[in-house]
């Protein structure tokens, strides 16, 4: 029998929900890209609820204890003493979170020497070292899609946040002022902007579409072209690489996947080519952005603002600059794990393990990392180096 490891954020601090704002989630069985959304047999939980946190266990305990597996659910993920890396010699599974990370290094992959999945509740798995992965056997999988649109709400909502200066204005309503023109002084319309992402796959697509009736000026860049069709649908700007986006755009919104050649991607070097007064949202990865650097960039006035819940490491320690840096919108990684987002990321877990242990083919877009090498979704998006 496997010892699966699920490591999962801790409960509210006000105790597991006995109740919830809304009786009921919208059913979403299609994604706009023709994908049907996760559909395991024997779901363990009703969706709506949270089943993102220790209590909440994704849901899985019936159906895992139901075939004799032994399932250990923890948030204690950092540092020799922590409850995953006592598990890890003799874990065959472990499941992760990007919102809270089990990060699997070379190191610790070394001390797993029973491990073969590891499975993201979510999309992003950068968590995972993915070359040793690969040469250790171990096959990485995440559930593609299941949180797309969540982000793209996310990065909308920023967006318009940051632009028309939404969280300091909000905060001068709470405090009892009235000070229309502290808050507009630095307020201004979406409208007639450029807009720029740097990928344009699922996310960075979806953030396309529900942007375009602003009347922004799109553009994108992605080592792969959207079809012609929906550029010309878009209108978009295509720029073959993100100097050229960068140097055309207001507002730029950061949505690539994090391996070894993007970390820092946002450096001193491609801010000098920004204009002054640019907008960045990242809800990609906290490590493609020099934390530093972006701070300078802040100051100096090359960023208006900054937004996005992506940090690292997570959780980011309390005297992180870019909790306090001015003119920021950031929030704790959440944008990808809303109530909808995890009943869907949830079952798409459930679905992966009753492939794995009912011994059927893994959705090959759910799959980063499969024989050796990176596979499916992972082919698309992910390099190695
Ligand atoms: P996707 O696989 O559909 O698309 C990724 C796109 O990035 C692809 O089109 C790929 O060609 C492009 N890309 C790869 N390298 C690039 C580069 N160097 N420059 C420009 N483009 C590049 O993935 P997705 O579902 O759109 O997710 C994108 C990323 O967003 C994930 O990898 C993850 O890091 C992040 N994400 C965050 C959250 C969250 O909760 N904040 C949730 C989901 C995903």
């Amino acid at each position: 029998m496997a010892k699966i490891v699920c490591v999962l954020y801790p409960d509210p601090q006000t105790g597991y929900p006995p109740s919830y704002a809304r009786d009921s989630i919208p059913s979403i069985t299609r994604y706009a890209n023709g994908q049907t959304a996760p559909a395991p047999h024997d779901l363990g939980f009703k969706p709506g609820e949270l089943v993102g946190c220790v209590s909440g266990e994704l849901g899985l305990r019936a159906y895992l204890e139901g075939l004799g597996h032994e399932l250990i659910v923890t948030s204690d993920k950092d540092g020799p003493g922590s409850e995953l890396e006592r598990h890890l010699p003799d874990a065959e599974i472990v499941i992760s979170q990007p919102f809270w990370p089990a990060y699997l290094t070379p190191e610790r992959i070394a001390k797993a020497p029973k491990l073969k999945l590891a499975l993201t509740a979510g999309i992003g798995s950068d968590h995972v070292d993915l070359e040793a992965a690969a040469k250790a056997g171990i096959t990485v999988a995440e559930v593609t899609g299941s949180n797309s649109i969540s982000v793209a709400e996310h990065v909308v909502m920023m967006v318009l946040s940051l632009v028309r200066n939404y969280l300091p204005s909000h905060e001068i309503a709470v405090k009892g002022g009235w000070n229309i023109a502290d808050a507009i002084s630095r307020s201004y319309d979406v409208e007639g902007m450029d807009f720029g992402t740097i990928a344009a796959g699922r996310i960075g697509l979806a953030v396309l579409r529900r942007l375009k009736p602003f009347g922004l000026k799109l553009h994108y860049t992605d080592p792969h072209r959207l079809p012609a069709e929906v550029e010309k649908e878009l209108e978009l700007t295509y720029h073959p690489d993100p100097v050229s986006l960068v140097r055309a755009a207001d507002i730029i919104n950061l949505q690539m996947p994090l391996y070894p050649s993007t970390e820092n991607f946002f450096n001193d070097a491609l801010f000098a080519e920004m204009r002054r007064g640019t907008y960045l949202v990242n809800t990609a990865r906290g490590k493609l952005v020099d934390r530093d650097a972006l701070v300078r960039a802040v100051k100096a006035g090359i960023i208006a603002g900054y937004a996005g819940d992506v940090w690292f490491p997570q959780p980011a320690p309390p005297d992180h600059p870019w909790r306090t840096m001015p003119y920021n919108g950031m929030t704790p990684h959440i944008s990808g794990t809303s109530l909808s987002a995890q009943a869907r990321y949830a079952a798409g877990t459930l679905e992966v393990l009753q492939n794995w242990f009912e011994g059927t083919p893994i959705r090959d877009e759910y799959l980063i990392v499969d024989g050796g090498r990176l596979a499916g979704t992972g082919a698309k998006s992910y390099k190695l180096d």
